[in-house]
């Protein structure tokens, strides 16, 4: 696996991948860890889980740093990564034990029924690089808490990355083997899924391995989780507060410089504020700082991989040549390093690529319609449903528009995110299940009936 800075182009190291005899001594290890962890009491693993977030504090500058080096992430958002993943762990630490009460049935007078929720095992990790620190604790702060151990299979660019998370649980005194990092590639992830030891898997990432993931696992009848892509919809309204819309979704379409799978990706903008909306956004999309991601006045970094930098930019030239207009960037940055620059697309045909397919990577394609019925349409015609953000002064007809959007989650009057109160997860191709909130953390445990008369 190669460590290669994205900002410089540098090689920075190659990471010997685990060997066939090494995965299945670490599987061996968890599942023997799962038969003990299972036992100790729920108070004692939040416990643990609440040191984790002590680990993750007093270590945020190095871990921050971690990430901006090996994925190019600008080093604000690193840090506030590390702050987030504090969260999820004194999330679950607090409420795991409310989260898993006993559900009591209603039953017949004779007998007591309830649900009691009991783990399963080991829990395989598939995880992408985009937050790779944020996609893994989610996963994790949950599932360890609720008694199922983990392996994570992190992307081949980030090992560091999951180096330095095996390690945030060791100090933080959870037992051996409790969490641990499989380097290994995407080709062989299905082996391990495979493996009897494993009981579930969750990933995050495209839909092509997304896909491979769930036809493996359910070959061998494993329940998944999958968080695939998106192409969120960002509606403004014809009675919007156009400068917040405008402030608001430069953020949402720039995070993680472009790279987030609930970054807002098409821009639905009714006709009566099109004019004022476009104006405003392509200013402040190209007054947006690009450079180095360790300067803290940087708002966009570089792309994480260079594949990734040229998939982006094909998407852009095809769409061009179906159509769109560009209004402002458009080309790599003539620099070393994979820099794209903030870009606007309009005038975007309907079948062209920044219209249909995930682009991720800050590319934004701005649609104008001409009623509300029209704009839910176009938001709402896609093969993706993962989350949409809609704006609009009038509270009650965002909530009835937020109802009609297909998507895992809409928000109004503010950009789509992720926050461990609330459950997260997508539709159609982006995927199934849910993480995050009481939900999250019931996805990969037995629901147990227990009937007593
Ligand atoms: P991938 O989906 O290929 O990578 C995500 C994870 O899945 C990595 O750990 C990867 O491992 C693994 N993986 C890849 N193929 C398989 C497979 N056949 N079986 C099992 N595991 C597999 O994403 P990329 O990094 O290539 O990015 C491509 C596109 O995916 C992006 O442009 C974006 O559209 C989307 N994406 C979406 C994300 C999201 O948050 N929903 C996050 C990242 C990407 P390995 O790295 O070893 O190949």
């Amino acid at each position: 696996m190669e460590r290669v800075n994205p900002a410089t182009g540098e090689h920075i190291e190659t990471v010997d991948a685990h060997t066939d005899a090494e995965v299945d001594e670490l599987l061996g290890a968890a599942h023997e860890r799962y038969l003990s962890w299972r036992e100790v009491p729920m108070h004692e693993r939040c416990e643990l889980m609440a040191n984790a977030a002590d680990v993750l504090r007093e270590n945020q500058e190095e871990y921050a740093q971690l990430m901006t080096e090996e994925m190019g992430k600008p080093i604000t958002g690193a840090r506030s990564e590390v702050e987030k993943c504090a969260w999820v762990c004194e999330h679950y630490a607090e409420h795991a034990q409310a989260y898993l009460q006993d559900e009591t049935l209603p039953s017949p007078p004779e007998a007591e029924a309830k649900v009691v929720h009991e783990p399963l095992g080991v829990v395989m990790a598939v995880m992408p690089w985009n937050y790779p620190f944020w996609q893994v604790f989610r996963f994790a702060a949950p599932n360890l808490v609720a008694g199922n151990v983990g392996v994570l299979k992190h992307a081949s660019n980030v090992p560091g990355c999951a180096k330095a998370i095996a390690e945030v649980f060791r100090e933080a005194g959870f037992p051996q083997a409790c969490f641990q990092t499989l380097l290994v590639s995407g080709s062989k992830a299905n082996e391990v899924i495979e493996d009897e030891r494993v009981r579930a898997v969750t990933l995050t990432g495209s839909e092509p391995a997304g896909r491979a993931v769930a036809e493996t696992a359910g070959r061998e009848l494993k329940k998944t989780v999958l968080e695939l892509g998106g192409a969120d919809p960002f509606i403004v309204l014809d009675d919007a507060d156009v400068e917040a819309a405008v402030t608001r979704g430069v953020t949402a379409r720039l995070l993680n410089s472009g790279q987030s799978c609930i970054a807002a990706k098409r821009f639905v903008v009714h006709d009566a504020v099109y004019d004022e909306f476009i104006e405003r956004f392509v200013a402040e999309m190209e007054a947006q700082t690009v450079g180095d991601p360790t300067d803290e006045a940087t708002d966009v970094g570089p792309q994480a991989r260079e594949d990734l930098m040229a998939e982006l930019h094909d998407q852009v030239e095809r769409s061009v040549r179906d159509g769109a207009t560009v209004e402002c960037g458009g080309e790599p940055l003539d620099r070393e390093g994979y820099f794209y620059p903030p870009t606007v697309l309009t005038d975007v045909p309907p079948d062209a690529a920044a219209a249909c397919e995930e682009t991720f990577g800050p590319v934004a394609a701005v649609f104008r319609v001409d009623s509300e019925q029209d704009a839910i349409d176009l938001a709402n015609d896609s093969t993706l449903g993962l989350g949409a953000s809609v704006w609009t002064e009038d509270l009650e007809r965002g909530e009835r528009i937020a109802r009609e959007i297909e998507a895992g989650c809409t928000f109004v009057n503010e950009l789509t995110k992720s926050d461990p109160r609330v459950p997260f997860g997508g539709i159609k191709d982006s995927g199934y299940g849910r993480e995050l909130a009481q939900h999250g953390i019931k996805e990969f445990l037995n629901e147990k009936t227990v009937w007593v008369q």
